[in-house]
């Protein structure tokens, strides 16, 4: 068998060995590698960067990265980098591309200035390494960590901190927000009726509604079994009821499907606001203790209501 030695011919010539061996290297890493000049523009990439950017050597050739750029690294990464290299020092950071097909990919990249014997950069040398799988199960990871697993909706412990937070923003800014928390009437009956499955079922398709019931950046929580939480941002409380009781009239008339079975359900709901409160010292805990109140007072009087106070 050849060994690279022979293919080389180069056996008597460290130095040619060397640069060979170093060629090869580079050709087979699994690493994209760029290298432009002092203007940034490419002079050579290696068979890693065309098959993970779609891009052939021949069509960046004398080209700049920037055809790669996604618009969703932000500028002061760019920013960053370009001071970091050119004053002489290393960068490393997270880039967010896009490929020669359109789709987003994320890269770890390490670009360091190439620097002659006189101190002057001549070139910069690119090494990055394609970690799209690794962001895509973090993401997946961090959305598990904060979502309920049978409705998809985000649990009581994610709630609680956008509460938080949006009672922080209260406190400076004096904005009002708006919690609404629903428990579905006599659901223990859904469960006895149509079994455990079908109550599993109803469940999931009930958040459904309710997610597409409000807008994207409200917050929708599974609060216990058979409660939810909303919490409605920059919104005041006449919205809310208005809303919800769109929500609550569009699920008494609605069926939902399970098997050959229709089963039918109301919700009894409450809610408070935050300009209920001085803004000086409100809690988590006041806010949702109010709403809590206002629901049992919507199950005392009957189920099927809202009370807002
Ligand atoms: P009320 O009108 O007073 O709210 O009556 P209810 O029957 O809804 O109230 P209760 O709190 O007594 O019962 C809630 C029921 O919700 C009991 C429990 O079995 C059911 N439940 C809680 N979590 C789940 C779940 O994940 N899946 C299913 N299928 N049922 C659940
Ligand atoms: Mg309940
Ligand atoms: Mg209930």
């Amino acid at each position: 068998m050849d060994t690279l030695l022979d293919k080389d011919n180069s056996k008597d010539n460290p130095k040619n060995f060397i640069d060979h061996i170093i060629r090869i290297a580079i050709e087979q890493a699994a690493v994209s590698i760029v290298i432009t000049d002092k203007d940034g523009d490419i002079q050579y990439v290696n068979p890693a960067f065309e098959s993970i950017t779609g891009y052939t050597f021949g069509e960046v050739i004398g080209g700049n990265p920037r055809i790669l750029k996604s618009g969703l690294t932000t500028d002061d990464v760019f920013d960053n980098l370009w001071e970091t290299i050119s004053s002489g020092r290393p960068w490393k950071g997270e880039l967010i591309n896009r490929r020669k097909d359109g789709s987003i990919y994320y890269e770890e990249a390490r670009i360091s200035p190439i620097i002659d014997e006189n101190g002057e950069i001549t070139n910069y040398l690119g090494v990055k390494q394609d970690i799209t799988t690794q962001k895509y199960l973090e993401e997946k990871l961090r959305q598990t960590s904060i979502r309920d697993p049978l409705t998809n909706a985000y649990n009581r412990g994610y709630v609680f901190e956008r509460l938080y937070q949006s009672i922080e923003q209260y406190k400076r800014e004096k904005e009002d927000f708006v919690v609404a928390i629903l428990d579905i009437d006599h659901f223990k009956i859904v469960n006895d009726t149509f079994g455990h499955q079908a109550g599993d079922y109803v469940l999931r398709e009930f958040c459904e509604i309710l997610m597409s019931s409000i807008r994207s950046y409200d917050t929708l929580g599974r609060y216990g079994g058979e409660e939810f939480i909303i919490l409605f941002h920059d919104s005041d409380k006449d919205r809310v009821h208005e809303i919800m009781e769109r929500i609550l009239d569009s699920i008494r008339k609605y069926k939902f499907r399970y098997e050959d079975e229709e089963i039918s359900i109301t919700f009894s709901c409450g809610i408070s606001n935050a300009f209920e409160f001085s803004h000086k010292d409100i809690t988590v805990k006041d806010l949702i203790d109010l709403a809590d109140i206002r629901l049992y007072k919507a199950k005392d009087a009957g189920r099927n209501m809202i009370v807002i106070d």
